[in-house]
């Protein structure tokens, strides 16, 4: 297989494009590459709390040419759950500046306190969340009103090492509130590469990451193949061994195999 089978690349970024700071060694040509070989590359992350400028932007300092609509974050996919269940109003938003802007973006209008005005609640990631934001979020659940996740990462990889993730906010709420969230947006689930396929018009997409327990089962889920590289989580022999929805359609050491005539491997 390569890259002229697929029209765009979905790609995860941290463990694949990055390691926190650090771009991953190869990233760059590899990427540099597809785009030569004609195919469009797509970066879909879990993190909310970052706008797609501000993640396009990083991307561009580790001199990837990405551009804004290069960037789908699972802030956006999310907003696009809340836009099938309510057709526009207040959405109370909790999370960063990428979950405001996501629901911009669908025409909402995010708001940081509950009040019989707003119609849905959209739950993600963002450093400065605290008890207040928890609590307006448990007034709205508990109201019965739509809520959606942006993600459920239980942790969050900080530089100081691994802190809260969104998944363990949400857990917060749905224990006061005694409800789950009615839509995840983020990997696992589909929803995130729903997004990107849509906002692309990708044809013939492939997803490649470094988790099997999340960008791979995302990509099966929806049906799409997949590409697990090792230079993140999880290893190749995880990779061989793994089962269900977590086998990764090919496997590869990294991304030098998108170069030309290189190639990677089918997990049979
Ligand atoms: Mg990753």
């Amino acid at each position: 297989m390569s890259v002229g089978n697929h029209d765009v690349l979905l790609f995860d970024l941290d463990g694949v494009v990055y390691i926190g700071a650090d771009i991953v060694p190869g990233a760059r040509e590899a990427i540099t590459s597809v785009l030569e070989q004609g195919a469009r590359c797509v970066y879909v992350t879990n993190n909310a709390s970052r706008t797609a400028f501000e993640v396009a932007q990083h991307l561009r300092q580790l001199g990837i040419p990405a551009s804004d609509a290069d960037v789908v974050t699972s802030s956006m996919a999310a907003a696009s759950m809340i836009a099938a269940l309510v057709p526009t109003g207040e959405v109370l938003a909790v999370g960063g500046e990428g979950v405001k802007a996501a629901l911009r973006e669908r025409g909402f209008t995010p708001v940081s306190k509950y009040s019989d005005s707003v119609v849905a609640v959209m739950q993600g990631f963002g450093q400065d969340v605290g008890w207040a934001d928890l609590a307006e979020a448990t007034f709205a659940v508990r109201a019965g009103l739509p809520w959606i996740a942006t993600n459920l990462d239980s942790t969050f990889p900080s530089a100081r090492g691994i802190a809260p993730g969104n998944g363990a906010l949400v857990q917060v709420v749905a224990q006061t509130s005694g409800r789950v969230p009615d839509g995840v947006a983020g990997k696992p689930e589909p929803a995130l590469l729903i997004e990107a396929i849509r906002r692309t018009g990708a044809k013939r997409p492939l997803m490649i990451g470094d988790r099997l327990d999340t960008d791979i089962a995302a990509g099966s889920r929806l049906g799409i193949p997949t590409l697990l590289v090792a230079t993140g989580v999880s290893t190749l022999e995880l990779g061989r061994n793994a089962v269900g929805d977590q086998r990764p359609t090919f496997m590869s050491s990294d991304l030098t195999c998108l170069l030309p005539n290189k190639s990677w491997i089918a997990v049979t």
